[in-house]
């Protein structure tokens, strides 16, 4: 993981989202002592989420954020959004290729100077 502080740090106080309480910045994020939770820093970013959402434990969103923003390092963002629809279970090979391929559309079409 990454954890270099964002620069947001320097513009604001964080409170924990669980109990309110002030957050101490600890080398791998930031850490709330009245309730004993972690936070960490990935990819440059506080990630202050308590749960997951249902595809996914917090612990593998993670791990899945940390290394498409590694492979997004290297490759371009066409291949960053195939890999995401690659390494994503619940998406079958098929329909991970077509909503890849609806992405990038949506994408093109938006960047598109208006007619
Ligand atoms: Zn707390």
């Amino acid at each position: 993981m990454t954890h270099s502080k964002p620069i947001s740090d320097q513009l604001m106080d964080y409170v924990c989202p669980a109990c309110q309480g002030g957050l101490e910045s600890i080398e791998s994020g930031y850490h709330c002592s009245p309730c004993n939770k972690s936070y960490p820093i990935l990819c440059g970013i506080p990630d202050f989420r308590l749960s997951s959402d249902r595809y996914l434990s917090l612990s593998d969103e993670r791990k899945k954020a940390q290394y498409l923003h590694d492979f997004g390092r290297e490759h371009t963002l066409n291949a960053l959004v195939g890999e995401y629809y690659r390494i994503t279970d619940d998406v079958p090979p098929n329909s991970a290729k077509q909503f890849a391929l609806r992405h990038m559309f949506l994408m093109a079409r938006r960047a598109a100077p208006k007619s």
